[in-house]
């Protein structure tokens, strides 16, 4: 029997589809003592007592989903996007992540990441922890702690040429053994938030041997996986190279490309893979920031959606300088309209671009939710009955009232004759910052790292 143990009332915006916007205003959401939605019914039907009652600039929006974050990064975020991928792994990235041996290193910046995440409202996190045991536990105990939700990997890379000596799991058959107990440790965690995933780090870090060894692994732990997946020229171009194949046809042959991996980038899958792994119920988490400096192309999302891919969003901290889902959602929509128009102003307008490429603020929004979850086959992204109660507020301020004056330009403001929700919602989409962001709730509890600006 499930008690309701939190009540909250206010307009609730949401993307049940990515074609829709569905505003339900004046609603009452109730919340189980199991952390799930029981009900959401309109004020005037349910007449329960009211724990938070948001007020008229206030609403409530289901939680963001960031498919794609290497938490050791965080340090660099920001910096050190000069180089083409391959340089820059091993000039700035390998030597940051391998100091996480020191596991006091690791857990201030665990301690830092976490909420600075969920103040975004991010609510569910795919993490790549290092190579190392300790720091990847300690990483899914931060989650614990924080209460996030969270998938959290040590990462696997044993490679001699892929790797850098001072960064590598010393052998295939130890790095499968360091995943394998790195999963029992994560479970042996008993929280409801926090599930353990595979991790071979790509490819060109990973034998042959490895990747078979994890893949076995997948089917023996019935852990998730998550890796990258032609994400670029020289990624893609090498595992051509290596296999004859592509990374998905590679992936599946391994056992990694299966239901609910988490494929990152996927800018260079072609038709076939994307039927490819659609059929196997792998997803992908498109880093639209990421591949700008990565990627060398543009992922193609829309042909990905047509044909029945699951695809979500990642900031791939810290190879995008951007933490928030709310501005990745914008950076989704910028980069679809870069690719729907084309970019060399020298080539004819109809030869320019790639037509029907382009996305709006909902669809970008129902990636970083439902399409996220449904990457992860996790129950949230809606606000129906039986699904998590993960979720943030947004306060926007009445830009016309004078009373509002010093804050106009430091918080979203809303023009009240001329906003109706969906140009609300685009704005809360394109513009919110974590300062306009007040609770955040994570499984039906409110979570560190959400300030309290309204209701109770
Ligand atoms: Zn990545």
């Amino acid at each position: 029997m499930t008690i309701v143990t939190t009540t909250i009332r206010g307009t609730l915006l949401s993307t049940p589809t990515s074609e829709v916007l569905d505003v339900r205003e004046d609603h009452v959401v109730t919340v189980g003592d199991d952390g799930r939605i029981v009900s959401v019914e309109p004020a005037e039907i349910n007449h329960a007592p009211v724990d938070i009652h948001l007020d008229r600039g206030t609403v409530l929006l289901p939680g963001l989903i960031d498919l794609h974050v290497h938490a050791p990064q965080w340090p660099q975020l920001g910096t050190g996007l000069d180089l083409p991928l391959d340089e820059w792994l091993f000039r700035y990235t390998f030597p940051l992540e391998a100091r996480c041996a020191d596991l006091g290193f690791a857990n201030s910046i665990w301690s830092a990441l976490v909420p600075a995440l969920l103040a975004r409202g991010t609510t569910t996190a795919v993490y790549y922890g290092s190579i190392h045991e300790p720091a990847t536990v300690a990483l899914a105990e931060a989650c614990v702690r924080h209460r996030q939700r969270a998938y959290v990997g040590r990462v696997a890379m044993d490679h001699p040429q892929g790797t850098p000596a001072f960064y590598r799991d010393p052998s295939a058959s130890e790095a499968v053994a360091a995943s394998a107990r790195s999963i029992e440790a994560i479970r042996a965690l008993d929280s409801p938030l926090v599930q353990p995933i595979i991790t071979p780090r790509f490819i060109p870090a990973c034998t042959d041997a490895l990747l078979e060894g994890l893949g076995e692994l997948a089917t023996a732990s019935g852990a998730l996986v998550q890796t990258h997946c032609s994400e670029n020229d020289w990624e893609h171009g090498y595992v051509l190279d290596r296999f004859g194949v592509s990374d998905s046809v590679a992936l599946s042959r391994f056992g990694l490309a299966r239901d609910h991996s988490v494929l990152a980038h996927g800018c260079l899958l072609s038709d076939d893979d994307l039927t490819l792994l659609s059929r196997l119920g792998a997803g992908v988490a498109h880093c639209p920031l990421s591949n700008v400096y990565f990627g060398n192309a543009v992922f193609p999302l829309r042909r990905a959606l047509e044909r029945g891919l699951r695809v979500g969003l990642g900031s791939d901290i810290a190879g995008g300088a951007e933490p928030g889902m709310l501005a990745v959602c914008a950076h989704s929509v910028n980069v679809s309209r870069m690719l729907d128009d084309g970019v060399d102003q020298r080539l004819g307008s109809e030869r320019r671009g790639v037509a029907d490429s382009a996305i709006d603020a909902t669809t970008a929004f129902w990636l970083a939710t439902v399409g996220g979850a449904e990457v992860l086959g996790l129950e949230a992204g809606r606000f129906e009955p039986g699904q998590w109660f993960d979720a943030f507020t947004v306060t926007t301020i009445d830009e016309t009232d004078r009373h509002n004056l010093d804050l106009v330009g430091t918080r979203l403001g809303i023009w009240p004759d001329l906003d109706d929700w969906p140009r609300r919602f685009e704005k809360i989409v394109r513009r919110a910052t974590p300062a306009d962001i007040g609770h955040v709730w994570v499984g039906g509890q409110a979570v560190s790292g959400g300030r309290a600006l309204s209701g109770g």
